[in-house]
């Protein structure tokens, strides 16, 4: 596959899609949209494959948190999968995987040190510090999430994005905070550093069909209009 090097990303040079209907039986999400995502490194794959794709083989069920799991092939195992904000040719529901190449700051990902993370949970009352407009979060370590279900587990955020400061101290309380699962992800896909704002468009997009109706009623409403 041809490709051109813009700054440190792999662009293809040409947007081909892939015709990949191939069933994949890994046993995990994330290992089965690895493997499907190595079968079609350079080729413009669709959020409705990777949907496919993440389904649980034998029983069909469509898992909730494949976005999560995408977002870990990112930060975790490295891989450097192209969406629109890379690529100004994919829409937004389109992703690439551009090489096979694994980044290997991946694995040496920074984390706060023992007593860094102690002093934190210390500071944040044992409670997710998001805050954004205002709203701050608050979910206690154990809480059971009213919003996402399931039990809170407080993990260790760095405070600026990796992307922007790679220098992180893991022996500075103030560089990180504790957020809630839910935060982690909200930050991790749908927070834009630059604006310092959440990306409402990319949440909007992601959400569910039901979900996006409830958000245009609630628009509809908020504006005044009439169905
Ligand atoms: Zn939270």
């Amino acid at each position: 596959m041809e490709a051109k090097t813009t700054g440190l990303l792999m662009i293809p040079l040409e947007k081909i899609y892939s015709a990949d209907e191939t069933e994949y039986s890994q046993s995990s999400v994330r290992k089965r949209l690895e493997a499907f995502f190595l079968a079609n490194v350079g080729l413009v794959v669709t959020r409705e494959q990777l949907l496919r794709v993440a389904r649980d083989p034998r029983t069909g069920k469509e898992p909730e948190n494949w976005h999560q799991r995408l977002s870990e092939l990112r930060t975790d195992a490295g891989y450097t999968i192209l969406s629109n904000r890379d690529w100004k040719a994919l829409t937004p529901q389109e992703y690439c995987l551009a090489s096979i190449e694994q980044r290997a700051i991946a694995s040496k990902r920074i984390r706060p040190s023992k007593a860094t993370w102690k002093a934190v949970l210390e500071r944040a009352g044992h409670a997710c510090e998001w805050k954004e407009d205002g709203f701050s979060c608050q979910l206690a370590e154990g809480a059971i999430d009213p919003i996402g279900g399931g039990t809170v587990r407080l993990t260790p955020d760095h405070v600026t994005p990796h992307s922007v400061d790679p220098n992180s101290d893991p022996s500075d309380p103030n560089q990180w905070q504790a957020l809630c699962g839910r935060h982690q992800v909200m930050k991790k896909n749908f927070w834009d550093g630059a604006t310092g704002k959440v990306n409402l468009t990319a949440i909007l997009q992601a959400a569910g069909l039901e979900q996006k109706r409830e958000a245009l009623s609630f628009l509809k409403q908020f504006f005044g209009e009439t169905d």
